[in-house]
């Protein structure tokens, strides 16, 4: 409904009808996009970095000045509030489609499937190494499991710190504890 035209120049000049009215030198800027080119007074120009000003309607199409951005819409009857709200829902579409796409990069960096990750062959081998083939909490031997110190499922990494060997019975009892 609202089109974001492409400015073609932005040139500023006197408005010497101004100036002479006001008795000081008046400034205006020269808009062109949608193949026109809108004179704008430099005061108003500045208000419409926040309020968007009507510029005017040429072949059916309404042209507005919002944030040094020249806007057009099919709909001359939109005031300028309506287009303040569809220049920030916009804004707020965009800000939300960003968010999710950082969220999704960061899901993608870090997978987390559910259930348990796969430790790499080479880390089991140096935790066993340095573990020396004995449950971390009672010495057994037997029935041993890799351990996540800080769980898998809480953001603890399969790097040889955040690994130990455990037997099953202390495994079973340390996620009894967790939960
Ligand atoms: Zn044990």
């Amino acid at each position: 409904m609202l089109r974001k035209e492409r400015v073609e120049s932005v040139d500023q000049g006197i408005n010497f009808m101004d100036s002479i009215r006001q008795g000081r030198i008046a400034h205006r800027w020269g808009w062109s996009a949608g193949g026109v080119r809108w004179i704008v007074r430099e005061d108003l120009c500045e208000r419409a970095e926040s309020h968007p000003l009507r510029l005017g309607t040429v072949r059916g199409r309404t042209y507005w000045l919002y944030d040094n951005t020249v806007y057009s819409t099919e709909e001359s009857w939109l005031t300028a509030s309506d287009v303040l709200a569809l220049l920030l829902e916009r804004e707020n579409r965009a800000r939300a489609k960003v968010t999710r796409a950082v969220a999704l990069m960061d899901a993608a960096d870090e997978p987390r499937p559910a259930g348990r990750e796969r430790i790499p062959s080479e880390v089991k081998r140096l935790v066993w190494e340095r573990d020396e083939g004995v449950c971390a909490e009672c010495g057994s031997e037997s029935a041993l499991e890799y351990d996540h110190i800080i769980p898998y499922s809480l953001g603890g990494s399969s790097t040889i710190r955040n690994l130990q060997l455990l037997c099953a019975p202390c495994n079973q009892s340390k996620g009894a504890t967790i939960r």
